[in-house]
């Protein structure tokens, strides 16, 4: 499936400039400002081109136990389609906005309406130390019947003229909607807002100050996104803050040739090339070709299952390019570039995931010494009710962070993505299991570590590489196999 385009050569050596790998220095560099930028926490942590291993996280320093080593913003992020109907969050942080009651109440809304949500879980990276209810709270692990509220209640829920006991210990930022008008997106505050539009939500918003060139084909190409895979979402951010991007170095490069103008040649390529780089550093290789086989697809239907991810990829591409095409960044909406970016998100996703005030409210309640729970219970048990096992399921959608993403795996790691009580964004915290010592790599564990060995060298196949981490070769087997 070579890319092959005799009438526009131009074209294909910028995809191709844009394909090649950037040199290690070059990513080391890159990676190591993103550690000292601002708006990142980092503590005694560098990145290091290692060869075979390719880049790696190393201590700086020596580092304790518990110690926080990163809080990494992510690159671009989304939260699921089907979670939105659950959580009403910040676009931009995935902060939860409004207020407890305005949670429940749009929720109940929601789900009077019919619209069905997603019911995967959330454990996997939030709690580890689930708080579970005992068998006489709130929720016994059986689920249970909902029992829905008068619409009258639920109203007065969303719109303020109701307030539940002790919700105020739980605030939350008022929900700013969107500047642009499309009553999708709302955010925890006008810097929210404005930071999302400046990156990459100007060109995919679908309101009336909308820049994209087709608010119809952008409602088309979001439509398929939900129907087929969210990723194609996360993908479209990537290309419109490209674009973004390339369009803010290129006004600022014309300032500077009206102050110096003996600045040469074309200078398009390598402008597209810098707005372009946070994502060179992360793709390797196309979609199509990398994406695990499903269970159900045989072996023989392998090449036939590929050319329909490639097509489903074409499809989504087509609907985009109908939204927000540019001329000057043509090789960005490349069918090759568009499924590179795919699989770079494919393969270094992480889960975001944003804990519930409105659990934690259930739980506070559920923990409220009697008389006092048996009486504020005697108000918040019908909405306990009426969400069913709903009241806790957190924000969860998919980001890239390009830092923690150089973490490399180990079965036995030093490191852990672990939320504490006041990370209440959708930012990656990394912190320490054991005592690191400066010079040690950090690594992380990609799967759950407590598996057998076999079973993990199944899921670590899915990323491409057979561990060799000590925990590995002392379970494995004993030769070279
Ligand atoms: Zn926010
Ligand atoms: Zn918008
Ligand atoms: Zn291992």
């Amino acid at each position: 499936m070579e890319i092959v385009c005799p009438i526009d050569a131009e074209l294909g050596t910028e995809i191709s400039a844009l394909l090649t790998p950037p040199s290690p220095a070059d990513v080391e560099e890159y990676l190591n400002e993103l550690i000292q930028s601002s708006s990142r926490q980092c503590n005694g942590i560098t990145v290091k081109q290692n060869g075979e291993l390719g880049k790696g996280v190393y201590a700086d320093s020596d580092l304790k136990e518990g110690e926080l080593l990163l809080k990494d913003q992510m690159l671009v992020g989304l939260q699921h389609s089907s979670n939105k109907i659950d959580c009403l969050v910040c676009s931009f942080c995935f902060r939860f906005v409004g207020s407890v009651e305005l949670q429940i109440g749009r929720r109940l809304y929601l789900q009077e309406l019919g619209v069905s949500a997603g019911r995967d879980c959330c454990e996997a990276d939030y709690s580890a130390e689930d708080e579970d209810l005992d068998d006489s709270g709130p929720s016994s692990s059986i689920y249970k019947e909902k029992v829905p509220l008068p619409k009258g209640i639920v109203e007065s829920l969303m719109n303020g003229g109701l307030k539940l006991p002790y919700s105020d210990k739980f605030s939350l930022p008022p929900a700013v909607p969107c500047p642009g008008g499309c009553k999708e997106a709302y955010y925890c505050s006008k810097q929210c807002a404005e930071s999302d539009w400046d990156l990459s939500h100007s060109l995919l918003c679908t309101g009336e100050r909308s820049e994209a060139i087709s608010r119809e084909a952008l409602v088309e190409f979001i439509q398929h996104a939900n129907d087929t895979n969210d990723i194609f979402l996360l993908a479209a951010k990537a290309v419109s803050s490209t674009i973004l991007k390339y369009r803010k170095l290129k006004v600022a490069y014309s300032e500077d040739r009206e102050k110096t103008p003996n600045v040469a040649g074309s200078p398009h390529l390598s402008l597209l090339l810098k707005a372009w780089k946070p994502i060179s550093v992360g793709h390797k290789r196309r979609w199509w070709d990398c994406i695990a086989l499903p269970f159900d697809v045989e072996p023989s239907d392998e090449a036939a299952f590929r050319m329909q991810i490639r097509e489903l990829a074409f499809t989504s591409l087509e609907l985009l390019k109908a939204a927000i095409f540019d001329e000057e960044c043509k090789p960005i909406f490349s069918l090759e570039i568009y499924g590179h970016i795919i699989a770079m998100f494919e393969l270094n996703n992480l889960d975001l995931v944003v804990a519930s005030p409105v659990e934690d409210y259930f739980l506070y309640i559920d923990d409220l010494p009697n008389p006092e729970k048996k009486e504020v219970e005697g108000i918040t048990r019908p909405f306990l009710d009426a969400l069913g096992d709903d009241y806790s399921v957190c924000c969860q959608g998919t980001a890239f962070y390009p830092l923690q993403s150089c973490m490399n795996h180990s079965c036995s790691p030093n490191a852990k993505a672990f939320k504490r009580e006041e990370d209440r964004d959708g930012q990656a915290t990394i912190i320490a299991l054991k005592p690191i010592s400066k010079g040690e790599e950090v690594t992380i564990s990609y799967v759950d570590e407590d598996l057998p060995y076999e079973e993990r060298r199944a899921l670590l196949a899915d990323y491409g590489f057979k561990c060799r981490c000590p925990k590995c070769l002392e379970e494995g087997p004993k030769l070279c196999d």
